[in-house]
């Protein structure tokens, strides 16, 4: 028989806090599923794997205007509310945690957690502000939401590595649990921001996809130089009309430090611009 599931919606920090201290009074446990919001699959994912884990599961749909750049897409990301908290009650989330950013950040926040050099790397280059702002708000979520466990998808892989790392330089008491890629059936990541993707570009997106398979092949063949590796991947990013990569490293996935030869576990990381007006933005990554 079917659960008839009620899903509290909670907009106001204090009584997001208010209910998560009841429910540790109880001594239920709390998972929370941090997320922008626009869920797809990619998300449902975190949200099942999180009711495994925890008596409450609690997902924050939060855009964190602290981590979009200027000339970012703030003001255009996809924000379907209604569908979302439909799916979170689908999925017998327990609450939904939507505060709006003046609730969040009543005024300027000065204090902000950085995330040291790994945060300036990679999609830190490009995004200079974007991981102090990811740190700050999810620390913010975590304080509120006060969860033992927390759910973050690999599909940020620098995202969840500067997570895991926050966590244990700040002791916060927060299991970080990395769950896999979920893709569309062409191999194209799952991504809110593909909704601004017709489907032929997105066809055209799935060379990322591709361009991880060809690495990986190149490494099951024997193939140890990062160089050699990487060459190939610009090579084929660059085949495809309209996309333009931003970067392409091989890095260890204990420290994301970038490596020169594949002796050990490493993660293809990759971005890549596509199309001018609007330009997008698509990330990917993938074990080698
Ligand atoms: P976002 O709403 O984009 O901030 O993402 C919220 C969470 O969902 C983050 O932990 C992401 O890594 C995760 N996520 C986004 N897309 C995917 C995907 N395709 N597969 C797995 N996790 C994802």
């Amino acid at each position: 028989m079917q659960r008839n599931f009620s899903t509290e919606l909670i907009t106001c920090p204090v009584a997001m806090g208010r209910f998560s201290e009841r429910m540790r009074g109880q001594g239920k446990t709390i998972a929370l599923v941090p997320t922008m919001g626009c869920l797809h699959e990619g998300h449902l994912s975190l949200v099942r794997a999180a009711k495994q884990k925890a008596d409450v599961v609690v997902v924050s749909i939060f855009v964190n205007p602290l981590q979009f750049g200027e000339n970012e897409d703030l003001a255009a990301y996809p924000r379907p509310f209604a569908r979302d908290l439909q799916l979170c009650q689908e999925l017998g989330v327990d609450v939904v945690f939507h505060p709006d950013a003046r609730a969040l950040y009543p005024g300027e926040v000065p204090t902000r957690v950085e995330g040291g050099p790994t945060a300036k790397v990679y999609c830190g280059q490009t995004r200079p502000i974007h991981f102090g702002g990811v740190l700050t708000a999810v620390s913010i979520l975590f304080h509120v939401t006060k969860p033992q466990f927390a759910f973050f998808g690999e599909k940020d892989f620098q995202q969840l590595f500067l997570v895991r790392q926050m966590c244990r330089d700040l002791h916060f008491s927060v299991e970080i649990c990395g769950m896999p890629i979920v893709r569309e059936a062409g191999g194209l990541a799952m991504s809110s921001r593909n909704v601004y993707l017709s489907p032929d570009r997105r066809a055209i997106a799935t060379v990322l996809y591709r361009a991880i398979g060809a690495a990986q092949q190149m490494v099951r063949n024997g193939e140890r130089s990062a160089a050699k590796v990487l060459n190939e991947v610009h090579s084929l990013v660059q085949s495809a009309p309209e996309m333009a990569l931003d970067y392409a490293e091989l890095v260890d996935v204990n420290t994301l430090a970038r490596v020169d030869q594949l002796l050990g576990p490493s993660r293809l990381l990759l971005a890549a611009f596509f199309g001018d007006s609007p330009r997008i933005r698509l990330i990917d990554n993938g074990a080698v």
